[in-house]
């Protein structure tokens, strides 16, 4: 199933029901007082969070949505129902824009619910109108429209870590290696067309697609997934050891990301330097020293060394849990 990460809505809110013009019926009178009762509110809309990321595919095809309609005053001066709610379940992690208004909210918590759009009011039946001066009132008013807005939601993946790099760095490798994901591994650019994530005791991790120079100006993939690793607090910046210059792909990923979100550039990052087996020894020496010059934690990996990757696995989930 694709993974879904963005979808736009226009939601309405229920109409209120009308009100009407009803007149008593009494026994040995022809005409009671007014007794038309009030309209019904429509429904309102809310949105609730869910901790399911593949719930957003549920609106794949849904374009409009609407809450439900107030029902019509009644004889006997009787109100009429209130519209149902309409109640939308997104993923946590879910960014809702109101485009129209603006506002945004922020779906952080399961079970959150939070009102969208407000159902209209119901129309006023003849019995309001009734006064000394105006006993047999033919006056209602319809019940007024329910607002209506174009939204925008964006799903915001809330991994613990996210794998940046270079295309080709080896991230997808890593994440299939380090966890029970199945991230698709190639050896041309932009394997990645949406995120993977992975869970290493405990720990979400999600592979980003590879960033390249330009990437925060929308050119390449990492732009659209950028947004995913807002929220993590750390970045695992896998820099491939098939590069000579790691200080000069190290920059190249440092200035995308602070181009994209300055934010994302003071989070915490590890350096992990890949594919320690095309290399020997003491070039890894030399290649940390250089790496350990930029940020001073470094580790270091092959896909093909499992005392490596038992060893980045420690490692990790002991810097993890201190940021969890
Ligand atoms: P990504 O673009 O950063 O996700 O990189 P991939 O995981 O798709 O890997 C890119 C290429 O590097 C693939 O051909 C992998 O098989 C290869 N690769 C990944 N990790 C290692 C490693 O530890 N050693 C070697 N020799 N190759 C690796
Ligand atoms: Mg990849």
């Amino acid at each position: 199933m694709a993974f879904i990460d963005e979808v736009k809505l226009y939601i309405t809110a229920g109409r209120g029901g009308d009100g009407v013009v009803r007149w008593l019926h009494e026994k040995g009178k022809e005409y009671g007082g007014p007794s038309g009762g009030d309209g019904g509110k429509g429904g309102d809309v809310y949105a609730t969070v869910l901790r399911d990321i593949g719930i957003l595919t549920r609106y794949r095809s849904i374009k409009e949505l609407r809450a439900h309609r107030g029902g019509d005053g009644m004889k006997n001066k009787m109100h009429g129902k209130a519209g149902e709610d309409l109640i939308l379940e997104f993923p946590i992690g879910s960014l809702i824009s109101n485009l129209n208004t603006g506002k945004k909210y922020d779906l952080l918590k399961e079970g959150d619910r939070v009102l969208l759009l407000k159902g209209g009011a119901g129309g006023m039946g003849n019995e309001h109108f009734k006064a000394s001066t105006n006993i047999r009132p033919k006056q209602f008013t319809e019940g007024k429209e329910g607002e209506n807005a174009d939204f925008l939601v964006e799903l915001q993946l809330i991994a613990d870590a996210g794998l940046v790099g270079l295309p080709n760095a080896g991230k997808s490798s890593l994440l299939n290696a380090l966890t029970n994901a199945t991230a698709k591994v190639g050896s041309y650019q932009f394997t990645t067309l949406e995120p993977n994530l992975g869970d290493l005791y405990g720990f979400i991790l999600a592979d980003i697609p590879g960033l390249i120079e330009g990437a925060s100006e929308g050119r390449g993939l990492g732009h659209k997934f950028l947004k995913h690793i807002r929220r993590t607090s750390t970045l695992l910046h896998c820099i491939s050891l098939e590069n000579e210059d790691i200080s000069k792909v190290y920059q190249t990923i440092r200035d995308e990301l602070s181009k994209f979100d300055l934010e994302l550039s003071k989070k915490k990052e590890i350096i992990i330097l890949t594919k320690t087996d095309l290399i020997d020894e003491k070039t890894l020496a030399k290649r940390i020293d250089e790496a350990e010059k930029l940020n001073p934690s470094v580790l270091s990996v092959s896909i093909y060394d499992d005392a490596s990757l038992k060893n980045l696995t420690d490692e990790l989930t002991k810097i993890l849990k201190t940021t969890k």
